[in-house]
């Protein structure tokens, strides 16, 4: 590719809403523009590399076996209500009317169309078990597109989805979906963990996520070091130490305190000069229609996807609602404004989180305006229905696995494996017969990958304040040759003989030959950021090298004109490996 006449439009300055470094260096390299927010054209060195991302996942799907489909994007709303989820996916569905008033959606999902489009067919345990899969534009209409490619609104997604017999070689598929997203993300490069994930509105009861560990990823995860177990905050079971307050603790007598206008933990700690974490933090959901209350200790953070879990399963409560109360419905539980809410006279079920209960001595609110209870204990001042594991875990928790301490880190979710039961079988009729007759609906998984989030976490994990530096794998070209001096015909000529004879070689060359100071070239090759670059000075010719650098480190090497090619073509076979 020659860049005197090559769509490449690079830019000195960052684009202003952008926040993350694959935002910024995908935008200044020339690799993407944003049409409108959440939504990208992928110019040509971008849409390079993002085929070659899909090139790897589309390898690893073909050899575990699943085979490659497309399906639409634009989905009638039958299908949707036949599933349930019609009524059920919120406004991340985008839903229109074709001329005769019949509804759709744009895909954000294929669950509804692929299910639909194996029922009829796959009718016989013989034909089972099958995984068919696509790479296809996806839209989710986000609440917060953000961070350039990472949370798009529409967004290459590779779907795919498994019909097993039985559960027992549905698990197995499973596991050769988990391998399959292993080695995809080894080929990439990333330094990754698969975490046990919920199972969000999806339902199932297995699932992992891909997670690229980087800063700027949008999900907390911790893992220990002992056992291995890795999770989700959200998920990750906490081991609570002792059972209860420490032995001889005194407890003294619940005291009102005054608290103008303090109202969140970190105002009233600062007030009242105690730490976050001699305070109980008292949360009002409203489950179906009933309110309820969460305490957990001030420095904690409740857990939504645990409460969740507590209320179906300890509770049996089925959950057709769950929400925060609404500022009215605080009101209406607590007599005060929003800020006072607290456990003691509160006539509503108090679920506390289990580390509330070594607590003695605490603050909580008094269900008063400007008022705190200070010295309030549980069992004494007020009394809890159920305890349970309700927050999130942090860094230093203790694992609930085996007791080690968790390590908390930052990720970026590029992969998500479900094992999906008979969700979507049942509610659609896909069924089979099998082995002795008998009619069963088939038993799924389903398995996606964000190939345009990859293209983003990949240049979160590779890259320094010049630019991108990007793996061999999915580099939109190998090498980057930069004649620097273009009024100086021998320079122009070895740079056009190195690009055919790399070319030739079937590598992927980008020429420099614009008419511009080599600073700019330089530059440009920096931020672009194509792992090998030769750069033909003027001088360096005549003394017969030329001047060749790797993007990853390292310094110039004055190579010799006629080792050059045979150096640059052993230097990239080897990272292809
Ligand atoms: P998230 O939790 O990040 O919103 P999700 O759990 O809703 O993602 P899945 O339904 O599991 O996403 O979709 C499969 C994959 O698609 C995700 O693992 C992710 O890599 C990618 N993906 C999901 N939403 C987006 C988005 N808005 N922009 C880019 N990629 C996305
Ligand atoms: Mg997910």
């Amino acid at each position: 590719m020659r860049l005197a006449t090559a769509f490449m439009p690079t830019r000195k300055e960052d684009p202003v809403e952008a926040e993350v470094v694959s935002h910024k260096l995908l935008t200044r390299g020339g690799y993407i523009r944003m049409v409108t927010r959440g939504i990208y054209n992928f110019l040509p060195l971008g849409w390079r590399s993002v085929r070659k991302i899909e090139q790897i996942v589309r390898e690893e799907m073909d050899r575990a076996g699943a085979q490659e489909v497309l399906m639409p994007g634009v989905q009638p709303a039958e299908l949707w209500r036949e599933s349930g989820r019609w009524d059920k996916y919120g406004p991340e569905l985008l839903r229109f009317q074709d001329r005769k008033g019949s509804d759709f959606c744009l895909g954000p999902t294929h669950e509804e169309v692929i299910t639909d489009m194996v029922r009829g067919e796959l009718t016989s345990y013989k034909q089972l078990p099958v995984n068919l899969y696509q790479i296809q534009a996806k839209f989710r209409d986000e609440p917060r597109p953000r961070f350039g490619l990472m949370r798009g609104r529409e967004f290459i997604m590779k779907d795919a989805y498994s019909f097993d017999v039985d559960e027992e070689s549905a698990l197995k598929s499973y596991d050769i979906m988990f391998e399959a997203y292993n080695k995809i993300c080894e080929r990439l490069g990333f330094k990754f963990r698969a975490v046990e994930a919920d199972t969000g509105n999806i339902g199932g009861s297995r699932s992992h996520e891909f997670q690229v560990l980087a800063d700027t990823g949008e999900d907390e995860i911790v893992s220990c070091p002992e056992c291995g177990y890795t999770a989700n905050v959200e998920l990750a079971s906490i081991k609570v130490e002792g059972h209860g307050r420490p032995a001889g603790v005194h407890l003294e007598t619940i005291q009102p305190v005054d608290t103008p206008d303090v109202r969140t933990i970190e105002e009233v700690s600062e007030f009242l000069g105690k730490p976050a974490d001699q305070f109980v933090k008292t949360l009002l959901y409203v489950v179906n229609e009933e309110t309820i209350a969460v305490l957990v200790r001030g420095d904690h953070e409740a857990n939504e996807i645990k409460l969740r879990a507590f209320l179906r399963d300890e509770r049996g409560i089925e959950i057709e609602e769950l929400r925060m109360a609404s500022d009215v419905e605080v009101k209406e539980a607590t007599s005060a404004p929003v800020g006072f809410a607290g456990p003691v006279n509160l006539h509503v079920p108090v679920y506390a989180d289990l580390a509330v209960q070594e607590m003695a001595n605490f603050v909580v609110g008094a269900n008063a305006a400007d008022k705190h209870f200070v010295n309030t204990n549980h069992g004494e001042d007020f009394d809890v229905t159920t305890w349970a594991d309700l927050r999130q875990a942090r860094g230093g928790d203790k694992c609930g696995r085996c007791g080690g301490t968790f390590q908390a880190y930052r990720g970026i979710e590029v992969g998500h494996v479900f094992y999906l039961g008979t969700k979507y079988s049942e509610s659609m009729n896909a069924n089979f017969q099998d082995e002795n007759g008998q009619q069963k609906p088939l038993v799924m998984g389903c398995y996606g990958i964000g190939i345009t989030r990859m293209l983003a976490a990949i240049i979160e994990q590779n890259h320094d304040e010049n630019g991108i530096i990007w793996p061999m794998a999915v580099t939109p070209y190998h090498v980057t040759i930069l004649p620097l001096q273009y009024k100086n015909d021998a320079v122009m000529a070895e740079g056009e003989r190195l690009y055919k004879e790399l070319s030739d070689a079937g590598l992927e060359v980008m020429l420099d030959d614009r008419n511009m100071g080599a600073g700019g070239k330089f530059k440009d090759a920096d931020l672009v950021g194509i792992p090998v670059r030769v750069a033909i000075g003027g001088r360096s010719l005549e003394e017969g090298v030329v001047e060749l650098k790797l993007r990853d480190g390292g310094e110039v090497e004055k190579v010799p004109v006629g080792e050059i090619v045979d150096k640059v073509i052993g230097i990239v076979q080897s990272r292809l490996g």
